[in-house]
């Protein structure tokens, strides 16, 4: 297999924040004096990953954050004409930016757009006021719904994908299904409906009591309520929180599900990638603009994978999403089956219906789904007492198209 030539999923970490929310654990700093300093290094990490790691052009870019609308909209175009250059001369056909909704004018939007980006992903989180609030989220109903009105007028141009929070603190089941209504109602090609979670450290988890007002309503039964409302709109769920019409399915998170090659560039950024020797390796920027921001490019956090964990870690994003693992891709990467490699546990799912494989993949059922933390448990269990000698080639050449 040769080394040069991979192409990775890129995802560029703007870590700054006007203000921090209440419940983000997301690494961001509110000192705008780094912008400049760390759009410079992060032009400088492209080149040295891409060196490092044979990485020649990239399968999709996500610009996230952190806040990415803070940095100059023309720095931002500048940003992406780097990365047009480096992956050949062309940006890959999906080229995301996560926004806040004060952060979209139709200034900003024609110069992203004339940069190349073709996708704004909206952190609307609710439509009303009294729980943006609650939450510590700096946003409103009106600036959410400006910025809709806004992006509306660029949709032939823009796909849009809107970010919705399950559970923000004092809502009731009728509050959360308001909020769908309201989503969907804009139509958006793709939307992220997640629970909240309340993270250790943060404003939100030490007052959540008082602010949710003791109001807990019943998770199960919104949920099933809100994925009726998104299949009769035609949203098809294709992953446990994520929804989408037809043909609109996030093709960069597809990446981290399928388990193809990642690049993590900016503080907190996380890359998964194979070097020269072949040993693949997950590893984080390490989340600090000051460092970042004096030029130098420090790794914590860092995984060398195992074949074994690389399957466990398989295994786990993707019987994740609907159309679980392609049993080709599969093949190609570990030259078994997955029944191969799980025989026992893999009958024992089947035989309780939470399997639903057939030629063409290996995925959960349904009632699978639900249970998915115990099959995985299973699953990995026999993959640790196994004597079958786990063998890998990845990644695959062209698998990311
Ligand atoms: S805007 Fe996003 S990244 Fe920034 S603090 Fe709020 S949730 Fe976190």
């Amino acid at each position: 297999m040769s080394f040069t030539g991979c192409k990775a999923a890129l995802y560029i970490h703007i870590p700054f924040c006007a203000v921090k929310c209440d419940y983000c654990d997301f690494y961001s700093v509110s000192d705008l004096g780094h912008v400049g300093d760390v759009l410079e290094n992060i032009s400088r990490q492209l080149d040295s990953l891409m060196s490092k790691y044979g990485v020649s052009s990239f399968s999709s870019v996500y610009i996230g954050g952190g806040t990415p609308g803070i940095v100059p909209p023309d720095k931002m175009a500048g940003l992406l004409e780097k990365v047009r250059v480096l992956g050949g001369g062309i940006l890959p056909v999906e080229v995301t930016m996560e926004c806040n909704p004060r952060n979209i004018s139709d200034r900003n939007l024609e110069t992203w757009i004339s940069g190349g980006i073709n996708r704004i992903s909206l952190g609307v989180q609710s439509f009303q006021d009294t729980f943006l609030q609650m939450a510590g989220r700096r946003s409103s109903r009106k600036a959410v719904l400006s910025a809709l009105d806004t992006l509306d007028k660029y949709r032939d141009r823009l796909n849009l994908s809107l970010d919705l929070i399950q559970g923000l603190p004092g809502m009731t089941s009728e509050d959360q299904i308001a909020d769908l209504k309201e989503a969907v109602s804009w139509k958006p090609d793709h939307l992220s409906w997640y629970s909240l979670i309340l993270e250790p450290d943060t404003p939100l988890y030490d007052d959540w009591d008082r602010r949710s007002g003791g109001i807990s309503a019943d998770d199960e039964e919104v949920w099933q309520k809100g994925c009726r409302l998104l299949s009769e709109n035609g949203y098809k769920r294709y992953e446990i929180s994520n929804f989408c019409l037809p043909g609109r399915e996030s093709v960069h998170n597809s990446a981290y599900w399928k388990m193809r090659p990642y690049m993590g560039c900016g503080p907190a950024g996380v890359s998964m990638l194979r070097d020269n020797s072949g040993l693949i390796s997950r590893f984080r920027t390490k989340p600090d603009v000051n460092s970042f921001g004096r030029g130098e490019l420090l790794y914590d956090e860092v995984e060398e994978l195992s074949p074994e964990d690389f399957l466990k870690d398989y295994l786990l994003m993707g019987l994740r999403i609907a159309d679980g693992i392609s049993r080709k891709e599969f093949r190609e990467i570990f030259s078994m089956t997955p029944e191969d490699l799980l025989p026992a546990s893999s009958a024992r799912w089947r035989e309780r219906g939470c399997l639903n494989s057939d030629d063409a993949s290996f995925r959960c059922s349904e009632k699978g789904m639900d249970l998915l933390n115990s099959i995985l448990i299973d699953f990995f269990d026999e993959i640790e007492s196994s004597e079958v000698p786990v063998t890998l080639n990845w990644p695959l050449s062209g698998a990311s198209d």
